[in-house]
């Protein structure tokens, strides 16, 4: 529709998740309009998260270093074990401060017409943290969907034989629903509320 350069940023953007056709030209046209100082720093941003991010080498969640802060962070319980599905997940149950433990991203949910199985996610590396023997509770904080709870019942099945309690967050999440967009108050609730399973 446009040439060049201006065109080629509108197709950048709406290869993005959930930027549709509008909302890129939309950007693209706020990007051309912006103060190049700003932009350059966005650049900049978009090239060092791919240099500097990498992920943690106990939990998966991301980090600068070769353990994430939460794993470092040696206040924390080993005892209990919060599965989740994405990194943007522990984000959201921080801040909550309702829980204290130690967290493990699977880098999805199984996800059979997508391709994505049991070994396309870190459940052989969540068994081998298991079975060091300090988890006692594992919550599964997988999203409140069919790919979240298919996810869920797999790891139930998997864990329970190792006699570790193992949990599911309580209804008042939205079914269906993404973790991340739950508010604070729900998700806490939810996780008070965690039922063992
Ligand atoms: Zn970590």
């Amino acid at each position: 529709m446009y040439e060049g350069a201006i065109q080629d940023l509108i197709d950048e953007l709406g290869r993005l998740p959930g930027i549709g056709p509008k909302s890129a030209q939309r950007l693209a046209f706020h990007v051309l309009a912006a103060d190049p100082t700003d932009v350059r720093r966005l650049a900049q941003t978009l090239l060092r998260v791919k240099d500097v991010v990498k992920f943690c080498s106990i939990c998966f969640n991301v980090a600068e270093d070769d353990k994430c802060r939460i794993c470092r962070d040696a206040r924390r319980s080993d005892e209990v074990l919060c599965v989740v599905e994405e990194p943007k997940d522990v984000v959201a149950i921080e801040r909550t401060n309702e829980f204290r433990g130690r967290y493990h991203v699977l880098g999805g949910a199984i996800n059979p017409l997508e391709g994505v199985g049991p070994d396309n996610l870190r459940i052989r590396e969540l068994m081998t943290r298991l079975s060091q023997g300090d988890v006692k509770e594992l919550i599964l904080a997988t999203d409140p969907n069919t790919e979240g709870e298919a996810t869920a019942t797999y790891l139930a099945l998997l864990v329970k034989p190792m006699g570790i309690t193992v949990s599911r967050l309580a209804s008042g999440l939205p079914v269906g629903g993404d973790l991340e967009y739950a508010d604070e108050i729900t998700l806490g609730r939810a996780f008070e509320g965690r039922r063992t399973i």
